[in-house]
């Protein structure tokens, strides 16, 4: 990764700022062919573009009479978010709580996300959760997918969710009734529920989203997108594909993943990129049984606190920043990136045999800029004499006929077309269905901005709580920030309920305080702007300064938490 501010920078100087200029040009080209920022995708799956969103993992579509009751606690969305907190719930004793979900279990990513080669490359003893208290060690460094999910079944167990949980439903509307103090919520499956507390447990990134392409409807091969993976159509492992033309389009985390594996059994593979991912190496391993016998109970809580204890600089570090100016710690920062990108371009050069389809996996943006991603065999898998990178150089693709994708006049022909194009980011739809205590929807509040307490808390939305989204803290381990937040509800609501109160409502004044925070956060650095466009930086959308992650540090939001749990009565109204 990249080196700390105590190295001297490798190479001239001049050499940096060629590179930036070169990242500067791609990142402009980018935006010159999508000016349109976000609104290039859609995520509005209806019509001919409803079969995207179905589920291929339901054995069959469940029956039930609507349902019409009171919960105290209703989770809208079943993955970890909802876990987390509910684990916490019942800790503190609450005992009424439901989760109603859109998919036919729990799990959420983990449940959407079964794409061949799915795995996640935050390290596993850090990113499964609940490691204590379930009394499990994941199999290896990095878990793949279906242990995860698997894990995520063992939690709804062991907390007793599945009780009250409700699946294969999506909850349509969530209003606020003054009078009961009451969320009421309607669902897809006719049913009114009423709950004292929902919490919007429902994902940064639940939603497909397609890239807008002409002709796309008109396809007339197979296509799904990879969080509906159909393995009826490829085969569970993927043996079906062996006379097969195969395209994905898209060459973010989901698709370096599956490549490799596409690769391997397809009869063709064509890997349509419009930017390039950071591909470094993924330094995996099954768990040592010998180690994971020595763990102590609580192993995994004394992991996170030094992780957030352990200060990334050391004091000569420390000292050498208070003598250094900004420009120069910038300069510094820069500097070491670029070495980092250039070693993934050697790297590149290693192992990819064609010179001009190495080239082309080149990423020219800063570490950072997009989602990193580890893997062994991706690069590789370009050596292969069935697979052909068709680089768009930054335009992508924009015209798809009954045959397949086309670009600059040439035509491929597939059987089958994989959109590898990602997800809707964190609003996921659902603003637009909440009513606070003033009528307003939560989407028309956000008109001009997003406003929140710590991402989770938003004035006149009393009992309703956030998770995972705009104005929270980013960390590369999303389930940190996830805990962390399932930590702080669940103490809100315990606080709520030992008080005799019935309602919270974050105040005004707090709100708007952590606005400015957020907003004096983001106004720090211009690296958003310097990008390459993409989900981090809304694809170029760069005036939506507080609609966006706190920038001030996963440690320091935490503390901030902590500060506003130690004083609920300044911060909250009850009722
Ligand atoms: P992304 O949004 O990251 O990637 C979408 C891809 O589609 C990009 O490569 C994009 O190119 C490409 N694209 C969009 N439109 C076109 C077009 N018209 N023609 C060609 N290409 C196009 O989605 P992913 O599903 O890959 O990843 C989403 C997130 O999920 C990740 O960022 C990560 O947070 C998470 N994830 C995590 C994993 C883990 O290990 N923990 C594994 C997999 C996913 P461009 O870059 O130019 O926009």
């Amino acid at each position: 990764m990249c080196k700390s501010l105590i190295v001297a920078s490798e190479h001239p100087q001049e050499y940096y700022d060629e590179i930036k200029q070169r990242f500067a040009e791609e990142r402009d080209l980018r935006l010159s062919y999508r000016p349109e920022g976000t609104a290039q995708f859609t995520s509005d799956l209806t019509g001919d573009f409803a079969r995207y969103t179905v589920d291929p993992y339901i054995e069959e579509v469940l029956e039930r009479e609507p349902i019409d009751d009171e919960v105290e606690v209703l989770f809208i969305g079943g993955g970890f978010s909802a876990l987390l907190t509910a684990a916490r719930l019942r800790e503190v004793g609450v005992e009424s709580i439901r989760i109603v979900e859109r998919g036919g279990d729990v799990g959420g990513t983990w449940y959407w996300n079964r794409y061949p080669g799915v795995a996640c490359d935050v390290i596993a003893y850090d990113y499964l959760p609940l490691l204590d208290e379930m009394g499990y060690v994941p199999t290896r460094h990095y878990a793949e997918g279906w242990e995860i999910l698997d894990h995520c079944r063992a939690i709804a167990r062991r907390y007793d969710l599945y009780e009250l949980a409700v699946f294969q439903t999506t909850v349509t509307s969530t209003v606020w009734h003054e009078d009961e103090r009451l969320w009421h919520l309607t669902t897809d499956r006719g049913d009114t529920m009423r709950a004292r507390f929902v919490i919007c447990a429902n994902g940064t990134l639940s939603k497909p989203k397609l890239a807008k392409i002409a002709g796309m409807e008109t396809f007339a091969g197979h296509s799904f997108h990879t969080s509906r993976w159909d393995y009826e159509y490829t085969g569970p492992n993927l043996e079906n594909l062996g006379d097969k033309v195969v395209g994905i389009i898209g060459t973010g985390a989901t698709a370096v993943q599956a490549i490799p594996n596409l690769a391997e059994h397809a009869k063709e593979l064509y890997v349509f990129q419009r930017t390039p991912s950071s591909i470094d190496i993924k330094n995996d391993w099954e768990t040592d049984p010998d180690w994971a016998a020595k763990l102590k109970p609580g192993w995994q809580a004394k992991r996170r606190q030094k992780a957030m204890t352990t200060p990334l600089l050391s004091q000569v570090q420390i000292d050498e920043r208070a003598t250094t100016s900004r420009e120069e710690k910038i300069r510094r920062q820069e500097n070491a990136n670029i070495d980092y990108m250039m070693r993934i371009h050697r790297r590149i050069d290693e192992i990819v045999e064609d010179k001009e389809t190495a080239d082309a996996l080149k990423p020219w943006y800063m570490f950072m800029c997009k989602r990193p991603c580890f893997h062994n065999e991706y690069l590789p898998s370009f050596n292969r004499p069935n697979v052909h990178l068709v680089d768009t150089h930054g335009e992508g693709i924009t015209e798809i006929g009954p045959k397949g994708p086309i670009f600059h006049g040439v035509e491929y022909p597939l059987d089958l077309l994989i959109y590898a194009t990602g997800f809707e980011v964190q609003k996921t739809g659902i603003w637009n269905q909440i009513v606070g205590d003033n009528g307003v929807e939560l989407n028309d509040k956000y008109a001009d901005g997003v406003r929140t307490l710590l991402g989770i808390h938003s004035n006149h939305y009393p009992n309703l709580f956030i998770m995972g989204g705009y104005q929270a803290s980013f960390n590369f381990n999303l389930t940190d920030v996830l805990q962390s937040q399932g930590d702080h509800i669940a103490a809100c609501i315990d606080y709520v309920r030992r008080n005799g109160h019935t309602t919270i409502d974050v105040t005004y004044d707090a709100e708007e305080w952590w606005v400015q925070e957020v907003i004096e956060h983001r106004g720090k650095t211009s690296r958003n702007a310097e990008c390459t466009p993409g989900y981090y930086n809304f694809e170029g959308e760069f005036n939506r300064r507080q609609d966006g992650n706190y920038n001030g540090g996963f440690p320091a939001y935490i503390e901030h938490m902590r500060a506003v749990r130690d004083d609920m009565e300044h911060n909250f109204t009850f009722t």
